[in-house]
């Protein structure tokens, strides 16, 4: 009797996996190294690719057939850079532009808490099968658990809370995002403690002001770095000017998670990233998104419309809030529009061709959008950044590498490895498309079905129990 419940359990846990089934005729495009199969069969058992082939194939080993003919098959996309502890509404950055008296900052984070699950399946919507979240309180390590345990999540690896040079107190309930640390030794105590909970990265915020100059926090940052490395922790640096990129870099950082746009990046400057083999993750959709919103020149795509949380969406009508309620920073952008817009263009006249300079010259450069920060929206933001990449002059087919094969290397360890690319033995985990992004990026987001873990599902089914 024993035996049986265990060989029933064991069933019931099988067909949680979809049985065998192949994806037929369709076109298969692979960004990692520039390869486009057309009348490809993708083969799926359980979790996985089993293989992809050209042509006709014997029908006996490819399961229940999905045909797929006029179709465009991808990796599933990866936003290398989001926040699950941030809703991208107009409260949830008390220490940018503080609502409290409109929205208590504990309210924001318990419907955060609360709205993982419809985060996450945003994610899919979009054809996002895997994320990096760049920091956050420690309850970060949970909302890992959490996606890990949902099928209808993306993958996720996890920093815990950054390493700052400055506090942010109203960000601080307890279980604070953001840590000051003013010694090297405070450093490795704290890498240590975040060792405990098997962080993916280590974060660093380096800011840099007239208070905090680039050599103050730079011991901490190398106390920081070596640490982690002793761990074999990859570290990820916030450092937006060109000298604290730099440094960051010299110390050791792995990984640069926004663009510099103090000032054009030099040759020295590329090649110390390519020695280093340093990943960029350009954020550019960020760059906009505070001012956009707080000078009320909202600038959503449809994509962002239409799968974003449309809660979300409509908290970012600053017109909407009561004028005494309103911080000095907002009134102020919304006094002065046109400044306001002014400030957005000049980061994307130095941030854009800073991008193409480190894409020309072979750095490799991960999609991510920053999403979760005020009005960056969670799931539908990466196409907007598509939209910057594009401007910034990058082809679609390198945009499509940033977004899948690149950002793999970026998430990293086992799961890394075994993402971003269409081939035998990689995860299924796949978007399926009605038209062609390398004819058009806009066509990224024309998205037919979505396979995560070996599952597929029709696009339009993902939200719509919402
Ligand atoms: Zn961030």
């Amino acid at each position: 009797m024993k035996k049986l419940l265990v060989l029933l359990l064991f069933l019931s846990v099988v067909t949680l996996h979809a049985e065998k089934f192949s994806l037929v005729g369709a076109t298969v495009i692979n960004p990692a190294d520039s390869k486009v199969m057309p009348n490809a069969t993708v083969v799926i058992n359980g979790d996985k690719i089993e293989r992809v082939a050209m042509g006709k194939q014997d029908a006996t080993t490819l399961g229940k057939q999905i045909p797929c003919v006029g179709k465009f098959i991808l990796p599933g996309y990866i936003d290398t850079h989001v926040h699950f502890f941030q809703s991208a509404d107009l409260f949830t950055r008390p220490d940018g532009a503080d609502f409290n008296s409109v929205r208590p900052y504990k309210d924001e984070v318990a419907w955060i808490k609360s709205h993982l699950d419809d985060v996450f399946a945003r994610y899919l919507r979009c054809g996002i099968t895997s994320v990096v979240d760049d920091g956050g309180p420690l309850w970060n390590f949970e909302v890992r658990q959490k996606a890990n345990a949902t099928a209808k999540a993306p993958r996720v690896a996890v920093a815990g809370p950054l390493i700052s040079s400055v506090s942010r107190e109203k960000l601080d309930l307890g279980d604070p995002p953001i840590v000051k640390i003013d010694t090297p030794d405070q450093a490795r105590g704290f890498v240590r403690k975040l060792v405990e909970q098997n962080p993916d990265f280590v974060k660093i915020w380096y800011i840099v002001d007239k208070d905090h100059p680039v050599d103050s926090f730079r011991p901490i940052a190398r106390a920081t770095i070596e640490e982690s490395h002793a761990h074999k922790i990859r570290v990820m640096v916030h450092a937006t000017e060109l000298e604290t990129a730099r440094a960051a870099i010299e110390e050791g950082a792995d990984i640069l998670v926004h663009s510099v746009y103090d000032t054009p990046v030099d040759d020295a400057f590329v090649n110390l990233l390519k020695d280093h083999h340093t990943i960029l993750c350009p954020t550019l959709v960020v760059f906009e998104r505070y001012g956009r919103v707080f000078s009320h020149q909202l600038n959503f795509t449809t994509e962002e419309e239409k799968w974003g949380n449309p809660e979300v969406i409509a908290s970012l009508d600053v017109t909407k809030i009561p004028q005494d309620k309103l911080p000095d920073r907002v009134k102020a952008a919304l006094a002065d529009p046109k400044t306001a817009m002014d400030r957005i263009n000049k980061v994307y006249e130095v941030a854009l061709p800073n991008l193409k300079k480190l894409e020309d010259a072979g750095v490799t450069i991960a999609a991510g959008t920053d999403a979760g920060n005020v009005g960056t929206i969670h799931g539908p933001a990466l196409f907007r950044e598509f939209q910057l990449m594009k401007q910034a002059g990058l082809t679609n087919m390198q945009i499509l590498q940033c977004a899948t094969a690149n950002a793999a290397k970026l998430f990293g360890g086992e799961t890394g490895a075994h993402i971003g690319t269409i081939d035998n033995g990689q995860f299924a985990d796949l978007v399926i498309l009605k038209s062609n992004p390398v004819d058009d990026i806009a066509h990224a987001s024309d998205i037919d079905a979505v396979v995560k873990n070996g599952v597929l599902y029709p696009a339009d089914s993902i939200l719509a129990s919402r």
